[in-house]
């Protein structure tokens, strides 16, 4: 399905009060919403998320940071929604990120850097499923 990908507006983008004008920013690119809610993970949810990433050494910040308050996932659709998605966003470091991104404005550091994009197709449809039964998409 390579008109989906799925985001998660992170803990620290939750508590600064960025949401909306996250949300606003990524229905002003085209994206539709398909499916979204809030929830928090927990520190096993969240590590299972981030699997991919079990071995690197920002592995326990990476899983305490994303289970430490509530976070907003959600399954957007738009032609090229992986690429289009990840340009939205901007790089993982902020500092590297360009302007008008989402992480220019609103991401503190490449830790804590406010939204989650899925880097490939493959990993967009496990990641909408990690979070959303069919019953749950519009
Ligand atoms: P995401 O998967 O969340 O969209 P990304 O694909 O841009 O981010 P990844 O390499 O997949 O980047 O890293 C996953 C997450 O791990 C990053 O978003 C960030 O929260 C954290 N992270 C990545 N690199 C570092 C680092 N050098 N130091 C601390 N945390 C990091
Ligand atoms: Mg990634």
């Amino acid at each position: 399905m390579s008109n989906r990908t799925l985001t998660m507006i992170k803990p620290d983008a939750m508590k600064n009060g960025y949401a909306g004008a996250i949300l606003d920013m990524i229905i002003r690119d085209g994206f539709r919403i398909v499916a979204l809610k809030q929830l928090q993970l927990t520190p096993e949810r969240a590590g299972e998320f981030y699997a991919v990433h079990k071995a690197r050494p920002f592995f326990g910040e990476l899983v305490e940071y994303m289970s430490r308050g509530p976070i907003i996932a959600a399954i957007l659709e738009k032609e090229n929604a992986v690429t289009d998605f990840r340009k939205l966003i901007g790089a993982t470091d902020p500092v590297k990120a360009d302007e008008g991104t989402i992480r220019k404005k609103y991401a503190a550091s490449v830790a804590e850097n406010a939204v989650h994009g899925s880097d490939s197709d493959e990993n967009a449809k496990i990641e909408g499923d990690f979070f959303f039964s069919a019953l749950e998409r519009y």
